[in-house]
């Protein structure tokens, strides 16, 4: 091999492996670790965020990549190699122009104000929180300032968590989809919940639902566990250890969703090639196609009809109960009831949309300044009234109950539904190559599904753009019309079995 090339591998290698460790110190915090250990581990945090980045940036690291030039050109474009360089190189002038101090400063402040965001949160105190919100600001901005000033500040963000895409782009498609929502929404929504839906659900039969449907969809128990959380989510330390969370609550059913949400984020990353384990091409490639993955476990497969044929037995089973006169079809009916409501990941599919395109908005105003930190609540509450038609009633369900503006997560949320949209135009290559889905579903059987996925998306990790990625997977662009078909042949004349 050549030597600069092993040179820069092994010290990618190390790179990745302090920003993995770090990452399973970050799932402890939110997962296992006692309340009291809050604030040394903000210190621990910053201390492995800053080594990983120094290692990382180290002068070293920008020669290797500039010896590797002339050999990169002599490689197959989709090779590993070129694409470790590639994406390794894009990576590493990126975060070279941020100073390690202030990465590590970033990584302390969000520790300490998740932690504050927590309480804020269960006692519905957004005074508690909002200097906390005020420091993650400030510290963006002086991300925001190692970056080019001519670019959109916006795109800075974005990112971050969407590489390449721009602003413009999202505003494009979310514009679209807007109007097309709201008149949905206003069209098919029943506010009449079948009393059946509200339980009881015993915490301990939802955990084994939960575990049965993630079991079936590809999660094995030697590399996943599916653990309790305040805020669901997934982690991923390798692509042999992946992290799920969900949260219990006997009067709905959430659990089973967010499991199924978070299971798709957990396949994804299972799913990408062992080669490129530890090394920066071993991930999702951007969190729009992540969300892309767990949309389609969660939407597209855990809200269809036929997999709540196949599911049916077993829940009447687990629920016998509440299930006295409830059929296969008023169960499917009642997990797509549309109602405008105020949190967004409880949402349905079609308002769902409009809880993100609320934030996107409210986050380009914060950053310009157009909102301020003292304003927020307010006009989070008028954004909601105006487009879900829903007055809020205080913050806990209002504008604290999501954790990424404590994180410092400036620039997440549109990939959110940027996932939504992708993940409909991936589902229709889908069901050109595996036509008879819907019956596998309906039989309990989701490997070919998930064998097609993992070959065509998971596998390739990072080794592409997004953009690249989509164009791969389903020969265009990114495209809000599948995503609108869909919505539309579901609900546009009310759920039909
Ligand atoms: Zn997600």
């Amino acid at each position: 091999m050549n030597a600069a090339l092993a040179e820069l591998k092994r010290r990618l290698a190390e790179v990745h492996d302090l920003q993995q460790v770090t990452l399973a110190m970050e799932w402890d915090q939110l997962v296992m670790m006692p309340h009291g250990g809050a604030e040394v581990r903000a210190e621990q945090l910053a201390t492995m965020n800053g080594l990983a980045h120094e290692r990382f940036t180290d002068p070293e690291v920008g020669r290797l990549l500039e010896e590797l030039r002339p050999f990169e050109e002599s490689l197959d474009p989709d090779s590993d190699d070129a694409s470790l360089v590639r994406v390794a190189r894009r990576d590493w002038e990126k975060a070279s122009r941020v100073p390690t101090e202030l990465t590590a400063e970033i990584t302390r402040v969000a520790s300490g104000a998740q932690e504050v965001w927590a309480e804020a949160r269960a006692r519905s105190d957004y005074a508690l929180f909002r200097p906390w919100l005020d420091r993650n600001l400030e510290l963006r901005h002086r991300y925001i300032d190692c970056f080019d000033p001519e670019a959109e500040v916006y795109d800075i963000l974005l990112d971050d968590y969407e590489p390449g895409m721009k602003t413009a782009e999202v505003r494009a498609v979310f514009d679209r989809i807007k109007p097309e929502l709201i008149a949905l929404a206003a069209e098919v929504a029943s506010p009449d919940e079948p009393a059946f839906m509200r339980g009881p659900f015993p915490e301990a039969e939802q955990e084994r639902l939960s575990r049965y449907v993630v079991e079936h969809f590809g999660a094995n128990w030697n590399n996943f566990r599916l653990d309790r959380t305040v805020h669901p989510f997934c982690s991923s330390f390798a692509t042999t250890d992946i992290r799920m969370t969900t949260r219990y609550s006997e009067t709905d059913l959430h659990s089973l969703f967010g499991s199924m949400h978070e299971c798709g984020h957990g396949l994804y990353e299972h799913g990408v090639d062992p080669a490129l384990e530890r090394t920066p091409l071993c991930s999702g490639v951007s969190s729009g196609l992540h969300e892309s993955q767990s949309r389609l476990w969660e939407n597209l497969v855990g809200r269809s009809a036929p997999f709540w044929r196949w599911l049916y037995p077993t829940f009447e089973a687990a629920f016998p109960a509440v299930m006295t006169d409830v059929t296969a079809d008023d169960l499917y009916r009642a997990v797509n009831r549309v109602e405008p409501s105020f949190i967004r990941v409880d949402s349905d599919e079609v308002t769902y949309g409009l809880h993100v395109i609320v934030r996107f908005e409210l986050e380009q105003e914060l950053i310009a300044g157009t909102v301020t930190t003292a304003d927020l609540p307010e006009a989070w509450n008028a954004r909601y009234a105006d487009y879900l038609g829903v007055e809020v009633p205080n913050d806990q369900v209002g504008v604290l109950q999501d954790i990424h503006w404590s994180f410092n997560g400036f620039g997440y949320f549109p990939t959110y539904q940027l996932g939504n949209v992708i993940s409909v135009q991936i589902w229709e290559k889908l069901v050109e190559a595996v036509p008879d889905v819907d019956a596998q579903i309906e039989a309990g059987e989701f490997a070919e599904l998930g064998a097609w996925l993992r070959s065509n998306v998971y596998a390739l990790g990072r080794r592409f753009t997004p953009q690249e990625t989509i164009e791969r997977v389903t020969g265009s662009a990114l495209d809000a019309e599948p995503y609108l078909r869909y919505l539309q042949t579901k609900y546009g004349a009310g759920v039909a079995a």
